[in-house]
C-alpha cells in the first residue's frame, strides 16, 4: 500500500474528514470512529510510519511527543484524574488494522487486564 492510499495520511492531509481534537506541525489527534471507551482518541504522526516496528532512533522525539500529547489530552478531556490507557497495536498479533503508526488514548471507564 502506498502512502497515498493510507487512511491516516489522508486524514492528516485533510482529504478525509475526522473529528480532530488537536493538530500541530508533526501530529494530529482525532476521535476514533468506533470508540471502545467514552473517550477514545487516536494520536497520529503526520509522517507516514507504518508501525512501531518501523520506528527508529530518528523518530525518538516524535514518539515522545505522541506520548506527552496523550497525557495532555487526558488532562484536557478530564480523564487524567481517574486514569486512562494508552495502546500501540503493532502488526498482526498486536491487532493493528491501520498500517500507519498511532497511539490509542482510552478512558472514561474501568479498563481490564489482561487485554483481549
Ligand atoms: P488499530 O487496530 O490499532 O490499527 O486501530 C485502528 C483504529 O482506527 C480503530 O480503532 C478504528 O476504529 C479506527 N478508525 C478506522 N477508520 C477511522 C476513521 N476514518 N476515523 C477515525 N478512526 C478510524
Ligand atoms: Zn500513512
Amino acid at each position: 500500500m502506498s502512502v497515498t492510499d493510507c487512511l491516516f495520511c489522508s486524514i492528516a492531509s485533510g482529504e478525509i474528514p475526522a473529528d480532530v481534537v488537536h493538530e500541530s506541525e508533526r501530529l494530529i489527534a482525532f476521535r476514533d470512529i468506533s470508540p471502545q471507551a467514552p473517550l477514545h482518541v487516536l494520536i497520529v504522526p503526520k509522517q507516514h510510519i507504518a508501525s512501531l516496528d518501523a520506528a527508529r532512533a530518528p523518530h525518538q522525539s516524535l514518539l515522545g511527543d505522541m506520548v506527552l500529547l496523550a497525557a495532555d489530552l487526558a488532562r484536557t478531556e478530564s480523564i487524567a484524574g481517574h486514569g486512562y490507557r494508552t495502546v500501540i497495536n503493532t502488526g498482526v498479533d498486536g491487532g493493528q488494522a491501520v498500517s500507519h503508526l498511532h497511539l490509542h488514548l482510552l478512558g472514561g471507564r474501568q479498563m481490564e487486564w489482561p487485554p483481549g
